[in-house]
């Protein structure tokens, strides 16, 4: 059967992904719908719902990679600025119901998603600039 969360999927190597780092807890790989490119999400690979489930110790080490990952998104992408976002729940914004921080690279206003999917091989090619930050 096909677990209905998208992200234990790609934690399972189910479903296709572009990652920049793994370790045994957590995983980051780019955003399919990125707001901008190098929109990079860092997941816990425990199915938690929202922060109201993680334990101190997995989110402590989860932002350890979110200031990892956003030191290579920088360096990649050279944007001008980096977001950091973590939405809990639907009226937060919250799409896919699995903990997860995004890391958005900037230029200045808010970003709007207009529904674009970025190329694969676009994806790829910043995953691949992001990891040789790792
Ligand atoms: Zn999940």
């Amino acid at each position: 059967m096909t677990d209905p969360c998208v992200f234990c999927q790609i934690i399972r190597h189910e479903a296709p992904y572009n990652g920049v780092y793994e370790d045994e807890t957590t995983i980051a790989f780019l955003s399919n719908r990125p707001v901008n490119p190098g929109h990079t999400l860092i997941v816990s690979k425990k199915h938690y719902e929202t922060i109201h489930q993680i334990s101190d110790e997995e989110i402590a080490h989860l932002y350890i990679v979110v200031k990892r990952v956003a030191e290579a998104v920088n360096k990649a992408i050279k944007s001008e600025g980096i977001r950091i976002v973590q939405n809990n729940g639907e009226a937060a914004g919250q799409v896919i119901p699995h903990f997860h921080v995004h890391i958005i690279p900037m230029y200045g206003q808010m970003p709007v998603f207009h529904g674009d999917i970025r190329e694969p091989s676009a994806l790829e090619k910043d995953a691949e600039k992001i990891r040789s930050f790792i």
